[in-house]
């Protein structure tokens, strides 16, 4: 019997009780996993969208980065392995870092979906993250933020971070309110090292070059949606909400 008829069914069975409706219909389609991509230019507001959408769907942010120093701190096998390739200068292969990140999606906290930051950066690693995801039933959606390159670059060059909690600060547009102080947990709030003109010029090339051919891949695949980076934090915001209503749980349950 398919499972919408099911649904149907118990549905005429149990007109005076909606909620068990929706909890039998929820339980017997069970909604697939949401792995959610942001995708976008260094400093295009990625970061900053992550923290507001794990906050609000309860996904958490899965950054690679992260992922590598926390197996370094733990003196993990892998952890020796990366720590030996980065002292050498060497980047750490797609394996590695998949490898990484499938375990970590095994988690519970990642039963209804996650965020991933900073991953799949290059077509190869997008690929085999499509084949994974697939196999195991999880959902992709794609959200490209389109920043043009003009803007980054004034973004970027005028950007200042916390030391302590991370918190972006803009020192034209949106400084903290006591000079050099992070406004939440009283951190020291400096300018990083790569936010300089050069480096940030070497990184949007990289990003048009290894990244971007993935949006073609991710396209016609039907995963992909592009949202104006350069609306406010809060228009941004509301625009991936509103992409992300065709995928939530109860849209396809109903
Ligand atoms: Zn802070």
């Amino acid at each position: 019997m398919s499972r919408k008829l099911l649904c149907w069914i118990l549905a005429f069975l149990t007109v005076s009780n909606h909620s068990l409706i929706a909890d039998i219909c929820c339980e017997t389609e069970k909604c697939p996993a949401i792995a959610l991509l942001l995708m976008g230019p260094p400093g295009g507001g990625k970061g900053v969208q992550s923290k507001i959408l794990s906050a609000k769907y309860g996904w958490p942010q899965i950054s690679t980065g992260d992922l590598l120093r926390q197996q370094i701190k733990d003196c993990t096998e892998l952890g020796l392995k990366v720590e030996n390739l980065t002292k050498s200068g060497q980047l750490v292969p797609d394996s590695i870092i998949l490898d990484m990140i499938f375990e970590r999606i095994q988690q519970p906290d990642c039963q209804k979906g996650f965020i991933l930051d900073g991953c799949p950066r290059t077509l190869v690693q997008g690929q085999l993250l499509d084949q994974h995801f697939q196999s195991h039933h999880i959902k992709t959606v794609v959200l490209v933020l389109d920043v043009p390159d003009e803007q980054i670059k004034e973004r970027l060059l005028h950007r200042i971070v916390c030391e302590k909690c991370g918190t972006p600060y803009h020192t034209k547009t949106l400084p903290p309110k006591q000079e050099g102080i992070c406004d939440r947990c009283q951190g020291n709030v400096i300018k990083r090292p790569d936010d300089s003109d050069a480096i940030i010029s070497d990184r949007l090339k990289i990003y048009h070059q290894q990244t971007e051919p993935l949006f073609e891949f991710y396209s016609s695949k039907g995963y992909l949606t592009r949202i104006d980076g350069t609306l406010s934090k809060e228009e941004v915001s509301e625009k991936i909400e509103q992409v992300l209503t065709h995928y939530t749980c109860e849209t396809t349950c109903q």
